[in-house]
């Protein structure tokens, strides 16, 4: 009887366990595409712009949106839309390390976090996804073939920023990477931009 017991006792545990994980999973990850949503890359940032200062390493950010999505989604419709959208970020994964982080975090925007990656690698990583995008029209299960091309901002940590609080410094991260890719953006789109 007491072993009956304390087995039912640990399988409500695990239970539990189970479901808080897939909470916490659900709670962190986008559906339409399986990666990261906002909430968990503003979360990972905090940490990681943390550790970078305590391990002396870059940490850099990449912004990407695509570029005339819109007109996508008025020809093929919201459907095709949706699928350009998750094979885009598979083409994006493909280019990053096990190390760094892809969220997608507004309708068709992107972060990447490269860890331990200064401002020159992470615009080489930034030129080989925007080329892994553009180089292969998408191929829809429509039939279609839809070309695509994306914007990317990149920008870098610097050492000077050490003793401003991390919250502040992981927003202007971010928010320096959004204003490269609005230089790209106005540059004429399919390019990389680097903040400086
Ligand atoms: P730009 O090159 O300036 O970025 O042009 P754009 O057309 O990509 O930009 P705009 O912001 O005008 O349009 C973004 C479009 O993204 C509009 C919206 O229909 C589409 N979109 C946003 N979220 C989703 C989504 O989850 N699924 C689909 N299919 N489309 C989305
Ligand atoms: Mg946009
Ligand atoms: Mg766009």
């Amino acid at each position: 009887d007491f072993v009956e017991h304390m087995a039912s006792i640990i399988a409500i545990c695990l239970e539990n366990v189970i479901s808080n994980e897939m909470l916490k999973y659900i709670g962190l990850t986008d559906s339409l595409t399986g990666v990261y949503n906002r909430r968990y890359i503003d979360r990972r940032l905090v940490e990681e712009i943390g550790r970078a200062r305590r391990q002396a390493y870059r940490v850099s950010c990449m912004y990407i949106d695509l570029d005339h999505f819109k007109q996508v989604n008025d020809t093929h419709g919201h459907q095709a839309g949706d699928e350009v959208l998750r094979e885009v970020a598979t083409r994006i994964k493909a280019e990053m390390r096990m190390s760094d982080a892809l969220g997608r975090i507004g309708g068709e925007e992107f972060v990447v976090l490269l860890i331990d990656s200064d401002l020159e690698s992470s615009i080489a990583v930034a030129q080989r996804i925007r080329e892994g995008i553009s180089a292969t029209p998408f191929q829809l299960s429509s039939g279609a073939t839809v070309p695509l091309s994306v914007s990317i901002g990149v920008a870098t940590l610097d050492d000077f920023e050490r003793d401003h609080a991390i919250e502040g410094v992981a927003h202007e991260l971010v928010a320096h990477a959004d204003s490269a890719l609005y230089r790209a953006k106005a540059e004429g789109r399919n390019r990389v931009v680097s903040y400086d």
